[in-house]
């Protein structure tokens, strides 16, 4: 062997060496220095493609990486070992209303929220919302969220800005500012129009202002979302309106807390999603939310007749004075239980009001109902006092169970921020929506996979709503991210203990920061932010 040889030998090995050397600086050096390592979890990356178990990289809010080996050299400040868990986006929770509880200052808390998984909610539902939507932006970024938080533009809230409460169709002056106010609404970040067609004033609008104002949100991308004006006996006419005011808008249609109520209505369900089918195929986007729940809850009002609250609720008030008055009212109330197909008011259970109606029945409170005539009369006297939130068992669980896992239902909780503190007895969806789906469809009932179940509550959601990068753990995506027990995670919260919280969530991480640890609040954050319609 000669000195040329050695030469040619050192060359190549320096070469060679130098390779391998920047190789390994380019594979394993970006991923040197990490916020959090989430280890050897199955991860449900929420796009609805099959679960892997890799490692996921987290860095300054975003994902920085899914790999099975290539953080081996990293080095994180905090490492999750997630063997044995799902690792899965944070939920997404379609159907709120959280607009009270957001503080004029200070950081806006969600607990109920965060406990179940959700990082981000949408709110602004069933046409109640803020309309100042700028506004309600920079206040959550100036504040602080721990949420992601998403709003639509709720039609109740415009029509009530523009035309108070009055009780006929807008002028074309009144109708050209409602529009304003929408268009400015979907250009400062609002995902869409949402509508409450059962409630004030949104009740006495006709189908065409509707669509009026869906067009402006969808000229910009918004989509309609719509509480339908009747989810019982006129179902199927209501659900007609809501793909009409999409179709005629050009509006992608979101169609709010999908069900069928009442039990002449009750095995339904199929006939309805049926018609949105047929929408699809004449070429509409029409997509669902549910709440996995056989019972509803809203406020008594809803039992009444639109002439009833007319005005401000002028037509209660002529009750007051009139026997006429009265009678008619009754008469009325009667004839929808009948259509809807009740025998009396017990299925109706006061949720909030007065601390001795709370937990007790129409057939309860004010006065115990001897028939059911006096039970129309304690529905009065409580519209008379300004009505009450209640709880109504008014679905079927299979019905339920048909439109959650439905292709094109994603989920809501239909909840507001929950106050354990309170002398209340809400809906306990505000605490168990997300846990119960995995506990019941997923665990018990394998009515859903635990991929599929993972899509809907994410990825399928932020599409559905447009929120960007959300929804899918995928490299540049922001960490929102949630780590459970797939054999354990379980809503607590029923009827009676509606604020107990879910057991089997390990880590609820909102941006890249770990704001649940094994159930409890880390008070660490607030670091959710204002998503705006992309
Ligand atoms: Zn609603």
């Amino acid at each position: 062997m000669n000195w040329k040889r050695w030469l040619l030998y050192l060359t190549f090995g320096t070469i060679l060496g130098g390779v391998v050397g920047a190789l390994f600086l380019l594979i394993f050096l970006p991923y040197r220095d990490l916020d959090i390592l989430i280890s050897n979890g199955t991860v449900v990356d929420g796009s609805g493609g099959p679960p892997r178990v890799c490692d996921i990289a987290i860095r300054n809010g975003k994902i920085a990486g899914l790999s099975s080996w290539r953080f081996y050299f990293s080095r994180a400040k905090l490492h999750i070992d997630a063997a044995g868990r799902i690792v899965a986006p944070g939920f997404i929770d379609v159907h709120t209303h959280v607009e009270p509880n957001i503080p004029p200052s200070g950081p806006f808390r969600a607990d109920n929220f965060l406990r179940q998984g959700v990082t981000t909610i949408i709110t602004g539902n069933c046409g109640r919302s803020r309309t100042d939507i700028a506004a309600l932006f920079q206040g959550l970024e100036k504040n602080g969220t721990y949420p992601n938080v998403a709003t639509l533009i709720g039609h109740n809230s415009v029509r009530q800005q523009v035309m108070a409460f009055a009780s006929r169709h807008p002028t074309s002056e009144e109708l050209n500012r409602m529009e304003t106010i929408v268009d400015r609404a979907i250009k400062d970040g609002a995902v869409g129009l949402s509508t409450g067609l059962v409630y004030l004033p949104g009740r006495f609008a006709a189908t065409s202002e509707v669509v009026a104002l869906a067009k402006v949100a969808a000229d910009e991308g918004g989509l309609y979302a719509s509480h339908i004006r009747n989810e019982g006996p006129q179902g199927i006419e209501a659900l007609r309106e809501a793909l009409d005011i999409g179709r005629q808008a050009g509006a992608a249609t979101e169609i709010s807390h999908f069900k069928s109520t009442g039990p002449r209505q009750w095995h339904t369900i199929s006939q309805r999603l049926a018609l949105l089918d047929e929408a699809r195929l004449r070429g509409q986007t029409v997509t669902i939310d549910v709440y996995p729940y056989a019972r509803s809850s809203t406020t008594t009002d809803v039992l009444l007749p639109d002439w009833a609250l007319r005005d401000n609720r002028l037509g209660l008030k002529e009750v007051i004075a009139s026997s006429e008055a009265r009678r008619k009212l009754r008469e009325d109330i009667l004839f929808r239980m009948n259509e809807e197909g009740w025998k009396d008011f017990s299925f109706v259970k006061l949720a909030a009001g007065r601390r001795e109606w709370i937990g007790k029945t129409l057939a309860q409170v004010p006065l115990v109902a001897r028939n059911l005539d006096q039970q129309v009369e304690n529905l009065i006297e409580i519209s008379l006092l300004g009505g009450a939130q209640a709880v109504y068992a008014d679905m079927d669980e299979q019905d339920v169970a048909e439109a959650a896992t439905n292709a094109y239902c994603t989920f809501g909780s239909d909840s507001s921020v929950r106050d354990p503190t309170a002398e209340y007895l809400p809906h306990p969806r505000g605490c168990g929506t997300f846990p119960r789906i995995f506990r019941r469809y997923v665990r018990e009932q394998g009515l859903l996979t635990m991929t599929v179940a993972v899509h809907k509550a994410s990825g399928q959601a932020a599409e559905a709503f447009h929120l960007g990068n959300r929804g899918v753990l995928k490299s540049g995506y922001w960490a929102d991210v949630a780590v459970f027990d797939a054999n354990t995670i379980e809503d607590r919260a029923d009827y009676d203990q509606p604020f107990a919280p879910p057991l089997g969530i390990d880590y609820v991480i909102v941006n890249g920061v770990v704001a649940v640890d094994h159930g409890n609040l880390t008070g660490n954050g607030p670091n959710g932010m204002p998503v705006r319609f992309q």
